[in-house]
């Protein structure tokens, strides 16, 4: 197999062994985006320096026999909005564009102490809103699978970059599913570690209450390694949990007999696609060959996950964008302005794309005198109904499945000009946000030459459970062996 077709841990394998070097994988690597970035456009900077730097660091420490991670000389990708020291971290938005970070977050920090290079920093959505990666102020990334259809969004460079070989592993953040639904339209592995499981100082906000950093990568293994470097309390983040992180590649055991799987009817009815609902019940046969006991479960209360989170994500939006004035950092107006007031509408004007700027405005129309409790506050009401719906389901079941998304990927263009249409290819991810559970899509099979994904639901820091089951089913089909040609 070629070298850029390994997964993580096998190429961490052969650099273990001295097959190769960190510092020629990387190079590899570098190579490859060289040569499929004019048809994919994961990247909205390429840190090769960097990389070729940090890999030939990992290759001296382990000549000095110093003991290394599992995962050292892998190269990364890293979502343009987790701040880089030095270097350059836009959201994908022009009102950052000449932002360079003082400091790394905690998730740089720590895959740099891991001895993962990092080789560049991913395209997304403008703020990680959308889900399509159309709405980057930058450029469109294109699926490796069909370069006409998008990657999904707003993690799409991250999960473009890992399927097509650009990267080995990649990190990307999720609000309403935006590590999940790239990694199932990319066919990879995405996971939305439990609220609080993964340190967030250094992401750049969009829901505060919602955002969560996990791994995207090649196969189940590598996501359960890639989850031991990230996950951990962190003092600079106060949502971050102190609770101790296992090793989860114990949790990949092959087996599943004895545990319950629901799934719920809600996430299989209406809007789903018909191929993908095929794949997505084969895989549950499947699963329910392997020893796991499936049966269906009714959820009422997440028939209302859109409306709810379009409320409180564009509220939460709202405040935390408040900040980018152009006063400080980031981009400022050069128009005439008459006042303070002037320039900061100016500025947000010119800065904001206009899905951001929708966003923003339905928020402070959430928040505002009179509307509070009739929207914010009723919204949040609804939030906890629906957490109520999981925690019953968890008390019966360990695991819940359902499709990642509703259809595999869309032609570009497509839904653009639809806000409705795109905002319903979350139905089945958003509602894990709003509970704030771990949830992770693998590959199960492909429509129209597309990839479908699964999502594997968990109850709050049993990212494990999700490993296990995921990996069983890994170990009986084929599907994470398929790469895109390009
Ligand atoms: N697509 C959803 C949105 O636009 C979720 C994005 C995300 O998870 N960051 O808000």
């Amino acid at each position: 197999m070629k070298l850029l077709e390994l997964t993580a841990h096998e190429l961490a394998d052969k650099i273990t062994a001295g097959e190769v070097s960190a510092a020629e994988a990387t190079g590899a690597c570098l190579d490859r985006i060289e040569a499929v970035e004019p048809q994919v456009a994961a990247y909205v900077s390429v840190t090769a320096d960097i990389a070729l730097q940090q890999a030939a660091e990992a290759d001296e420490k382990r000549a000095a026999g110093e003991e290394l991670g599992p995962l050292a000389g892998v190269p990364l990708a890293v979502k343009d909005l987790m701040c880089t020291r030095g270097l350059a971290t836009t959201c994908c938005s022009k009102i950052l564009e000449n932002f360079i970070p003082p400091y790394d977050a905690t998730v740089v920090e720590r895959c740099r102490q891991a001895a993962l290079p990092m080789v560049g920093k991913t395209n997304m959505d403008e703020f990680a809103m959308g889900s399509s990666t159309e709405n980057s102020a930058f450029q469109i990334t294109h699926n490796p699978w069909n370069t006409d259809c998008v990657p999904g969004g707003s993690s799409g460079g991250s999960a473009a970059a890992v399927a097509a070989g650009e990267a080995f592993v990649a990190l990307g953040s999720d609000t309403g599913g935006s590590i999940r639904q790239p990694a199932a339209l990319c066919g990879i592995v995405g996971m939305k570690p439990t609220y609080g499981r993964v340190s967030r100082y250094g992401l750049i906000a969009y829901a505060s209450s919602l955002d969560q950093i996990g791994p995207l990568t090649k196969d189940v293994t590598d996501c359960a390694l890639m989850m031991t470097i990230l996950a951990g309390h962190d003092p600079h983040d106060a949502t971050s949990a102190d609770i101790p992180v296992p090793d989860y590649t114990e949790s990949l055991t092959g087996a599943v007999d004895g545990l319950k799987a629901g799934v719920p009817s809600q996430l299989l009815g209406e809007g789903i696609d018909p191929q993908v609902r095929d794949c997505v019940g084969a895989a549950i046969d499947e699963l329910q060959s392997l020893g796991l006991e499936c049966e269906e479960v009714q959820m009422p209360h997440i028939d209302y996950s859109l409306p709810v989170y379009y409320i409180i994500a564009p509220a939460e939006a709202s405040s935390n964008l408040a900040r980018y004035d152009g006063v400080r950092y980031g981009h400022r107006t050069t128009q005439p302005t008459e006042d303070i007031y002037d320039l900061f509408a100016q500025t947000r004007a010119e800065g904001f794309g206009p899905e951001v700027q929708l966003r923003i405005m339905l928020g402070i129309y959430a928040l505002s005198a009179g509307y509070y409790d009739a929207y914010y506050l009723k919204a949040l009401k609804v939030r906890t109904l629906i957490k109520g719906d999981f925690d019953q389901a968890f008390a019966e079941y360990d695991v819940l499945l359902s499709p990642t998304s509703p259809t595999v990927a869309f032609p570009i263009g497509e839904k653009a000009d639809d806000p409705l249409a795109m905002k319903l290819a979350d139905i089945c991810t958003i509602p894990i946000n709003l509970a704030g559970i771990p949830a992770m899509s693998i590959p199960c099979g492909f429509a129209d030459g597309l990839p479908v994904g699964l999502q594997i639901m968990g109850r709050p820091f049993e990212e494990g459970k999700l490993l296990q089951v995921a990996y069983a089913y890994e170990q009986a089909t084929n599907w994470h062996q398929q790469r895109p040609v390009l």
